[in-house]
């Protein structure tokens, strides 16, 4: 049962954070991999390619970028990026201030200090802001992160980056399958960083997927990675001789992906872009629902966005912060589970730019706080139905016609 009555009004029982199962052939090549014990990717029978080492190809001829190489986690391989990138303990990163707390984190961890570029409406990074801050912090480095799956006009962002001189890297934890005007997220900047965690649009419990056009990032990247030497077995990597010159100066930081991981993830990958279809469609039946409501606004999307609707947001207007409160209570009261950027104390996945006081200079970001303090930020898992989709926008309707009164 999807729903429930209760006092004359419609429950919805399912639960938000529930992912479907692996696809079949996944587990049962998982469960060879435990049969045969190889769980770690340099462990493979003579002859034998590796798991991790197919998924990387595989996944870099997807993106259609030259290399990819697997990490234990995508906040893991956006620290490795920077690194493989040149940064410097004290160099400045120009970032979102919307996004999720492993993105300062992992610049944070490079020995780097991330510089906050304030949101618009539309939930994208600010252009006006970033030129301005790129100027005004000297910043070599832009982490553009693509938060719940907003994609900015790529073509303004090059521009800015070329005028600018800034090495750009991307966060693409919530845009793999997504792109710009029919270019793949992860293609636009030097290293492109995606997740493999549950939340995300394959599923292998953690994981991160690093990908690059070019022969010394990803040398250094598998390096970083703690290819123990072995380098040599990865099947998406540029020539040995590359590898000479880093061998002995780059760091094994133990940061590798398992078989079991790959396993998982390899035939999630074949379906992704049927379940980007799938994604979509329950996100369009959302978006025209609640658009349909008096004090709810979902920003328009621009045409040439390819997104992936795995999660929807949308500003509540003409409401105070009170009434915000009592609207997600109720909601989650009647089982809609909204998330939402304005509360006081981070909680949950949702933490502001204003909780991470470990870094030095937290800067006034009005504009952002302002359009976090009206969003409301909602998972959209294909476990739900296109009618489980029209049960929620009605419960949110219903909500809201109660506090209007
Ligand atoms: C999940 C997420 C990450 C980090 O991914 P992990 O694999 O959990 O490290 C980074 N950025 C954004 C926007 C995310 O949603």
């Amino acid at each position: 049962m999807e729903q429930k009555i209760s006092n004359n009004k419609t429950i919805f029982t399912k639960e938000f954070t529930k992912q479907e199962p692996i696809p079949e052939q996944g587990i049962q090549r998982a469960l060879e991999l435990l049969q045969s014990g190889r769980l770690h990717r340099y462990n493979t029978a003579p002859g034998e390619t590796s798991d991790v080492s197919l998924l990387e190809k595989e996944f870099a001829e997807y993106i259609g970028s030259r290399y990819c190489a697997a990490f234990s986690s995508c906040g893991s391989s956006i620290y490795v990026a920077l690194k493989c990138c040149s940064i410097q303990p004290g160099d400045k990163v120009l970032t979102n201030a919307f996004t999720l707390a492993p993105v300062p984190g992992a610049i944070q961890n490079a020995g780097a200090v991330p510089v906050f570029v304030e949101c618009i409406s539309d939930y994208t990074i600010d252009l006006v802001d970033l030129e301005q801050k790129a100027v005004s912090s000297d910043a070599n480095y832009f982490l553009i992160s693509y938060m719940r799956g907003h994609i900015p006009d790529m073509d303004a962002i090059s521009k800015i980056c070329e005028k600018h001189n800034l090495c750009l890297i991307e966060d693409c934890a919530h845009t793999m399958g997504g792109g710009w005007n029919k270019q793949n997220t992860g293609t636009f900047g030097k290293v492109g960083c995606f997740s493999t965690q549950t939340y995300k649009h394959i599923n292998s419990g953690e994981g991160g997927l690093l990908v690059t056009n070019d022969d010394d990032i990803i040398a250094q990247a598998i390096l970083y990675s703690g290819s123990y030497m072995l380098y040599d077995t990865h099947l998406s990597r540029p020539s040995l001789e590359v590898f000479e010159q880093y061998k002995k100066m780059i760091p094994n930081y133990s940061l590798r992906m398992t078989n079991l991981q790959a396993a998982l993830l390899r035939p999630q990958l074949k379906d992704l872009d049927a379940q980007v279809a799938r994604w979509n469609k329950r996100y369009q039946i959302l978006e025209n629902k609640l658009n349909k409501i008096d004090l709810v606004e979902v920003p328009k999307r621009s045409a040439k966005e390819h997104f992936v609707g795995s999660s929807i947001q949308f500003t509540l207007t003409g409401l105070t912060r009170g009434q915000i409160k009592s609207f997600l209570e109720e909601c989650d009261d009647r089982g809609v589970r909204i998330k939402w950027f304005g509360w006081q104390e981070p909680r949950g996945y949702t933490s502001s730019f204003e909780s991470w006081q470990y870094i030095s200079l937290i800067p006034d970001l009005p504009q952002t706080k302002n359009v976090l303090d009206y969003m409301c930020d909602m998972r959209i898992p294909l476990t739900f139905t296109i009618q489980d989709c029209e049960t929620i926008a009605m419960i949110i309707c219903e909500v809201l016609e109660d506090i209007k009164k």
